[in-house]
This record gives C-alpha cells, sequence and structure tokens, in this order.
C-alpha cells in the first residue's frame, strides 16, 4: 500500500492501474469509478485497519478496460512490475511504465481505423498562435503559425483549425491574458492545461538523441522563420512525459500555412455536410460517405484530410487529376491496382508498434504480404503506357531486403501466443533448431515412456499428464495401485487414484524444459535483432505508406468517378466559374427513384458576379448553391465532379451561411448566429471566395432582414467583389439586379396546376415575386380553413403593400463603406500594445495592415 501511495501521488489526475501478478488492481477512488464505468465487482481490502475500496481485472485483458476508460475521458496510468518475481529479495519493484492519454492512445484494435487521432498543442502569444499536432499512432506531425491584428480573429482561427483538426487532446498554456475557455466549452477534446500538468519545456532537449525530428525542426526554424518551438516542446515534453519510450517513429514535421489551402471554415464544413450529415452526423450522409471507398485505412484517412483541406495551386490539382485520368483510361489497369490494394494493411500505424517495440510476428507477416502487393502495385504501374503513372511508381520503394528478411525469418502462419510457441522459420538459426528438436525429441520420449511402462507394470490404463504445479507425473486408479512397482515415488492422492513421479520422467522432463526455454529465450533475442533491423526502416516503411496512401485515394477517385458519372474539371485564370449540368453529389447519390435534375452555373467577375435566387420553398434553392460549393471543393482536392462539364477559376475560400440552425446550447439565438456568421464572411472573404448566402436576415423581423440583406449584398459588390449566391424569400432584392450590373437573378422554375406547384427544379434566369407559400403549406397538408383564411389575408396585404426601398446614391455607398474600413483598421492599430512586441511580430502585424488596406480597394 505504501508502494502504491507512493506512485499514486504522481499520478493525481490519471486512474492508475496497479500491477498484481497477473492482475491490474484499482484503489480508493479510483476503484469507486472504474467499478462503475467498467461494471466490476467492487471489493474491499482490509489494510492498516481501513477496508480500502479496491477492483482489478486480468492483465491479458487489459487492452479493452484501458479503451473503455480512454474512451469515456480518463487518462490511465500503468504500473508495471519492472523486475522478476523470482528474484525480488522484498517486494517486486513497481514503475509507471505509461501513461495512456486519449490523445496518445495507439491501439490499433481499438482505435478508429478511418479517423487519425490528434495530439494538439496550442501556445498563444501576444497576437501570435502556435499550433502543432500530432498522431502518436502514425507518427506524423504537423506544425503552423500566424499572426492576427486583433485577438478576435486569432480565436476565429483558432476555433476552426480545432474543429478542422479534432483532436483527441488538446494541451494548451495559460496565462492571463490568453483567455480561452469560453471558446473550449464547445470544444469535445480532452483539453490540458500546460500550466498543470508541470511539464518542462527544456525535457524535450534530453531526448534530442532519440528523436530524428530535431534536425527538422532546426531546418523548419532556419527556413521557415518560425520564431517559437515552444509549442511544439510542450507536445513533445508531454509524449515523452506519457509514453517513456518510443520516439524513433517520429521522422517528419510537416509545416503548413493555411493560406496554402482552400479554407472551409467550421460552418461551411458542417452546412456543406462534408465529413458527417448535418442531421444525421453519420459519415454515410456526407460528401466523405459518397467519395470514401478506399481500400486501406490509410487510404481513407488521406481522403479525409483531403476533403478538410482542398488545394489552392493549380500544378498540385491538376497534378491529382492527370493521374486520375490515366487510371481512368484503362480499366484492366485499374482493376488491378484495387486488387493490390485491398491486400495491404495499415502500414502506416505499424511504425508506432516498431517503434516502441510491441510489434509481432503476426503484423510482420501482414507487412510482408502488403509489400508483395505494393511490390505488384509498382510494376503495374510502371507497365502502364503513361508517363505520370510511370513516374508514380518511381516513387515506390518497395523495401526489397526488409520483405525478403521477413520472408526468411517468420513462418507464413505464426502463432499469437509467439513468447510460448515456434514462429521463425527452420534453417534461418541452426542452434533454434536443434534446441527446439531437442524438446520434439524429449516430448516423443515421454509418450512412448507411457507405453513402455504399461507394458512394465501391466497396469493398462497408466496415464503419463503433465500438470503446471506437479509437471509431468505417472497417474494409477486406487485398484491397481498394488501392481505399482517400487522405484515410482508417490507426490499426491486424490479420490479415486495416486499420483507418482519416476526418475528417468523427470530426468526428461528436465531436458524437455530447459531446452524448450532456452528454445524460446534464443527465438525471442533473434527476434529482438528483426526487431532492431525493422526499426532502422521505420522513416523508409512511413514514405511508402504515404505514396500507397496516395495510390490508394487517387484510383478511389478514379473508380468513384467512374460509377458515379463524374467529369475531369478544367481550370482556366479569367475569373469564371462553368458548370454545365451540374449534380449535388450527396442528394443525387442517396436518390434511388427520383432524377436530379442537372443545373447549370455559371459565376464570373463581370455580370456574373452575384446572383439572386428567389423561387418556391423546397424549388431547390439550397441544393443549388450546396452543390456550386461541393463542385469547387471536389475539384480542388484532385478528384472529377458530378457536371457534363466544369471549368473554374481556383477559389481561396468558400463561405457558406445556410438555414436557421440554432444554436441554444451555446446560449445564443439564431439571429445572433446567422450576423456573426455573416460578420466573419465580410471580414475575411476576397475576391477569390466563393460565398454562399441562403436566407440571411430571416431570424429579425422583415424590413430590419431586408435592409441587412440588402447592404450585405451591397457591401460584397462593392468591397469584396467575391462570387456569391444568395437565396432569399425577400422578393424586394430582385431589384438589386437593375442597380448593378454585376447582379443577376436566378429563380427556379415551377409549374402552376390550378391552386398547386409542380417542382421542375430547373434553374433559370429571372424571378419570381411569389414564394408559393400556401401552395407549398397545402402540398404539406395544412387544412383548407387556413389556408382559405391565409389566402384572403394575403389578397390584403398585398394591394396595401408598397414597400420601397430607398436606395442609396452609388457614390455614398462607396464613401461610407470605405470610411467604416479604414476606420475599423485604424481602431485595430491602435489598439496594438507595442511594448510586448517582438521586431518579427511587429513586421507580421504591418505585413497584414498592408494587405488589409490593398483590399479595401482604390486607397
Ligand atoms: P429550397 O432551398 O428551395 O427550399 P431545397 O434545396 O432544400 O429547396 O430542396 C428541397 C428538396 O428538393 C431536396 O431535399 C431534394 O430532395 C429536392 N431537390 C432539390 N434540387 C433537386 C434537383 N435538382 N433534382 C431533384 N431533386 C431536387
Ligand atoms: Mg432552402
Amino acid at each position: 500500500m505504501k508502494q502504491y501511495l507512493d506512485v499514486k501521488k504522481k499520478h493525481k489526475d490519471e486512474i492508475l492501474l496497479f500491477r498484481l501478478g497477473d492482475f491490474y488492481e484499482m484503489f480508493f477512488d479510483d476503484a469507486v469509478t472504474a467499478s462503475k464505468e467498467l461494471h466490476l465487482t467492487l471489493t474491499k481490502r482490509a489494510s492498516t485497519g481501513n477496508n480500502v475500496p479496491m477492483c482489478g481485472f486480468p492483465h491479458h485483458v487489459s487492452n479493452s478496460y484501458i479503451s473503455k476508460l480512454i474512451d469515456k475521458g480518463y487518462k490511465v496510468a500503468i504500473c508495471d512490475q519492472v523486475e522478476d518475481p523470482k528474484l525480488a529479495k522484498t517486494i517486486v519493484k513497481r514503475e509507471v511504465t505509461k501513461v495512456i492519454t486519449p490523445g496518445t492512445f495507439t491501439d490499433s484494435e481499438y482505435l478508429d481505423s478511418s479517423n487519425n487521432n490528434y495530439l494538439m498543442s496550442v501556445y498563444v502569444k501576444n497576437l501570435s498562435i502556435f499550433i502543432s499536432y500530432l498522431d502518436y499512432s502514425t507518427g506524423e506531425i504537423y506544425i503552423t503559425e500566424k499572426t492576427f491584428l486583433n485577438r478576435k480573429e486569432l480565436n476565429i482561427f483558432f476555433v476552426d483549425e480545432c474543429y478542422r483538426i479534432n483532436p483527441s487532446e488538446i494541451l494548451i498554456n495559460k496565462q492571463k491574458d490568453v483567455n480561452f475557455n469560453k471558446i473550449l466549452k464547445n470544444i469535445p477534446s480532452y483539453i490540458n492545461f500546460v500550466e498543470d500538468l508541470n511539464l518542462n519545456v527544456n525535457d524535450f532537449d534530453e531526448y534530442i538523441d532519440d528523436t530524428n525530428i530535431y534536425s527538422e525542426l532546426i531546418n523548419l526554424k532556419n527556413n521557415r522563420n518560425i520564431n517559437d518551438l515552444i509549442s511544439i516542446k510542450i507536445l513533445f515534453s508531454y509524449v515523452i512525459k506519457t509514453q517513456k519510450d518510443g520516439f524513433k517513429h517520429l521522422n517528419f514535421v510537416i509545416y503548413y500555412n493555411s493560406d496554402d489551402n482552400l479554407l472551409i471554415d467550421e460552418n461551411s464544413k458542417i452546412n456543406l455536410e462534408l465529413v458527417k450529415g448535418l442531421n444525421t452526423n453519420s459519415k454515410k450522409d456526407s460528401l466523405l460517405g459518397v467519395l470514401d471507398n478506399c481500400k486501406t485505412s490509410m487510404g481513407s484517412r488521406t481522403l479525409k484530410k483531403w476533403i478538410e483541406k482542398p488545394l489552392k495551386y493549380r500544378d498540385e490539382i491538376e497534378y491529382r487529376l492527370n493521374i486520375v485520368e490515366k487510371l481512368n483510361e484503362d480499366f484492366i489497369l485499374l482493376d488491378n491496382i484495387i486488387k493490390e490494394l485491398n491486400e495491404i494493411y495499415d502500414i502506416e500505424r505499424l511504425s508506432v508498434k516498431i517503434s516502441n517495440s510491441t510489434i509481432t510476428p503476426k503484423d510482420l507477416i501482414a507487412l510482408l504480404n502488403s509489400l508483395k502487393s505494393i511490390k505488384n502495385i509498382k510494376f503495374i504501374l510502371k507497365l502502364s503506357n503513361s508517363e505520370i503513372l510511370s513516374k508514380l511508381s518511381d516513387q515506390i520503394n518497395p523495401l526489397e531486403k526488409l520483405k525478403s528478411t521477413i520472408e526468411n525469418t517468420i513462418i507464413d502462419d505464426p502463432p499469437a501466443n509467439f513468447e510460448e510457441k515456434q514462429f521463425i522459420k527452420k534453417g534461418f538459426s541452426k542452434e533454434l533448431d536443434d534446441l527446439f528438436d531437442m524438446s520434439t525429441k524429449a516430448k516423443k520420449w515421454i509418450l512412448e515412456f507411457e507405453n513402455e511402462q504399461r507394458e512394465k507394470t501391466g497396469i493398462k490404463n497408466l496415464r503419463v499428464k503433465y500438470n503446471k504445479i506437479l509437471g509431468y507425473f505417472i497417474e494409477i486408479t486406487k485398484s491397481f495401485v498394488d501392481k505399482v512397482p517400487s522405484t515410482y515415488i508417490r507426490k499426491q492422492t486424490l479420490v479415486g487414484s495416486e499420483r507418482y513421479f519416476s526418475l528417468e520422467l523427470k530426468e526428461m522432463e528436465a531436458k524437455l524444459l530447459s531446452s524448450r526455454d532456452d528454445a524460446l529465450a534464443l527465438q525471442l533475442s533473434l527476434f529482438d535483432e528483426l526487431k532492431k533491423y525493422l526499426s532502422d526502416n521505420i522513416k523508409n516503411i512511413q514514405e511508402l505508406s504515404k505514396v500507397v496512401s496516395l495510390i490508394d485515394v487517387l484510383t478511389n477517385f478514379s473508380d468513384v468517378s467512374i460509377k458515379n458519372n463524374y467529369t475531369k474539371p478544367e481550370f482556366n485564370q479569367d475569373e469564371v466559374i462553368e458548370i454545365k449540368d451540374g449534380r449535388h453529389p450527396i442528394i443525387e447519390f442517396n436518390f434511388t427513384d427520383e432524377l436530379f435534375v442537372p443545373n447549370d452555373t455559371v459565376l464570373d467577375n463581370k455580370e456574373n458576379l452575384i446572383h439572386i435566387i428567389t423561387g418556391p420553398n423546397m424549388a431547390g434553392k439550397s441544393t443549388y448553391m450546396r452543390q456550386v460549393a461541393l463542385i469547387v471543393i471536389m475539384a480542388q482536392m484532385g478528384c472529377y465532379v458530378p457536371a457534363s462539364k466544369a471549368n473554374l477559376s481556383i477559389v481561396d475560400k468558400i463561405f457558406t451561411r445556410i438555414g436557421a440552425s440554432d444554436n441554444l446550447s451555446k446560449g445564443e439565438s439564431t439571429f445572433m448566429v446567422e450576423m456573426k456568421e455573416v460578420a466573419n464572411i465580410l471580414n475575411n472573404a476576397t475576391s477569390s471566395s466563393l460565398i454562399i448566402l441562403d436566407e440571411v436576415g430571416r431570424g429579425t423581423s422583415t424590413y430590419d432582414g431586408i435592409s441587412l440583406a440588402w447592404a450585405i449584398v451591397e457591401f460584397i459588390v462593392e468591397n469584396i467583389k467575391a462570387k456569391t449566391l444568395f437565396a432569399t424569400h425577400y422578393h424586394e432584392l430582385v431589384d438589386l439586379a437593375k442597380k448593378y450590373d454585376c447582379i443577376s437573378n436566378l429563380t427556379i422554375q415551377v409549374q402552376e396546376q390550378e391552386d398547386t406547384i409542380i417542382f421542375l427544379r430547373k434553374i433559370i434566369d429571372g424571378y419570381t415575386n411569389n414564394s408559393y407559400g400556401i401552395e407549398v403549406a397545402k402540398l404539406a397538408g395544412i387544412n383548407e380553413v387556413v389556408l382559405n383564411r391565409s389566402r384572403e389575408i394575403l389578397d390584403n396585404i398585398s394591394e396595401e403593400k408598397s414597400v420601397l426601398i430607398n436606395k442609396p446614391k452609388q457614390t455614398d455607398i462607396k464613401s461610407r463603406n470605405k470610411y467604416s474600413a479604414s476606420e475599423k483598421i485604424l481602431k485595430d492599430i491602435s489598439n496594438i500594445n507595442i511594448n510586448n512586441l517582438s521586431p518579427l511580430e511587429a513586421i507580421n502585424i504591418l505585413n497584414t495592415v498592408i494587405e488589409r488596406i490593398r483590399n479595401t480597394n482604390e486607397y
């Protein structure tokens, strides 16, 4: 108990699993908590007069219990026996060998294979944020930094990154001026405050020799101008503190600049249903669900990253598209690659097992089989008649030497309990073969000994048996005891029988056991050598897994685009987005009997900058706008798109404000949420962005709403010049098209039939001044009394109605907008505390100011 309490003192935050013999036991509050969460029986242990609550489970089933605790948001410290109990003179020495936390959990049996498991570290200093995150189970590390003009923008960036990365666990510095509490409430990750963790960021320096990333970091620091390594040091100190060893697989640090990718803010990601359905929360109803037919888990994880972070540079996009095109041209080639991909195991997640030495012979056979298929893929790609595929083939290093080493060492079907069975191939080591031979021979001898003794003694039911306590013994039933020879030594009496030893038997047993022990020990030491060799190859395996993931996703794109009838998008530099027969990938996918009606889109920076879309409820306005955004995203991922033709200009950011989603759990009204989102759009969109506004302004009174909607569109035209689709029931807005050449009106065709309507789902030029609300209400089953009365009221109101929007003069608007923009910049500058800035931060801020001024045009 004293030993336990000493250990527990250092692990107050975690549930402590204390190894006692074959069990992990928990005591005190840990026991009470765990017994509830894991449905274990709570017992008491009488110790020093107190009744200490206690519960536990056998060590060989610990993984499933630990994964349950992690799943429920606990951290677990594992305290093992670190010396052989047989050799211990007093109490067995115990130490915490590992702390398992949500962000460092690596058990591939319990981790979701199609998702990464990220641990993220955030360090904020003044107006700069440094984020780094790592998937310990695969070894990927990402790092970024950004400087802002004010805390609000920094916070928005932080929240967007949190949702995009979706870490299981976050490490965050707590400082007086850094108060994330309000934001963090809405983030579902496990949050650690670094101050409470007592991390010493210099601990990391001790491990420099163990980690390959240090040199990478130094490179980054020199080349990328990262002025602070603290965030990544926090990350590493935490990993070192919890994992104790196994850092060899942390090889790559990927520095990313959030401006290098198509930026999709959190709302758009949700509204466009990129990775899960809006109402169902399930992957099946999302773009990811439609697109993910990857054959390996590495591929699925990569695809998810691509969806959340599409590309922005044309050559990168076209590289992917061109590979998909070549794959599409050759069905047989495609089919052959898919067949091979099906045989490939999650070799990316093997790297951590190699690194912390938990890899098993079975894993190695999985790796071997994967390497065989990978080699086949290399061949298939090389033999294609395409230069780009042949170059891709050259990127595959099939690790021949590693492959043949495993092939020559491990048997084809190694046992799970490899510590007690033979798994190294015959012929690999003569010494090992001899030892195993000896134990086989001894076993055979024992079998023969039984027959021999039966004949000698005439006891026909004499049996040689084995158990853990006695070892080998001879068992004879009571009725034959008078025939037992005097050389037998009686060892145990049972109800119906007696058990004996014999000298010869015991001698042979000793031989058998010692040769078996020696064989197993030698086998493990040979395996250790192999593991060492593997560990020198981790980086190669990781590089290989990256290429395989890429091939998997692109093959998948090809496969999906053929099945779903997608086409290759083209790109232009003329600021035109032109889509012919575009379809909504998710809705079309879930349609079975009904046919999805395709629609065209033209957006440019001239007459088609902004479309105001009017039309009845349920006509398909929202669907149409989302489909444009989804097609742009798919194209910039390097995927084919649901259209007969798509000629696109590259978009830097996508913003969507769709529907009236209430955010009551955050304590905000719908309208407040709506306006916050619009504010974010107006502050961050550029002329290369795509904005989708769906019924903005509906959360307040009609006149408020119309006025806001009108002014928002004007601001976009005057200041942002971003391509915009705006669906609205405020028919007054169609007048904007008269005022601005760059605004045009679209509507969705319906056919009126008596007092009902038929949806034709076709987008056409023009507008409607009828929302057909009453007709839709009729379709929905509202009764005739209400319908008739509402028709009456509508007629009355329409007669009286004369809403005139008082249109401001063009010049007024311009100067007003310009004024407010410059005023805002001045205000932000005056809020800067110059004493807190490093020279580099000052330069960054200056740069941002200049850019903002340029963006407010004509300065
Ligand atoms: P609105 O925004 O105009 O109220 P939605 O876009 O929400 O309408 O569309 C309502 C429903 O109509 C969709 O859920 C879908 O089932 C169907 N729909 C929309 N567009 C199409 C289309 N182009 N072809 C077939 N069905 C469509
Ligand atoms: Mg709608």
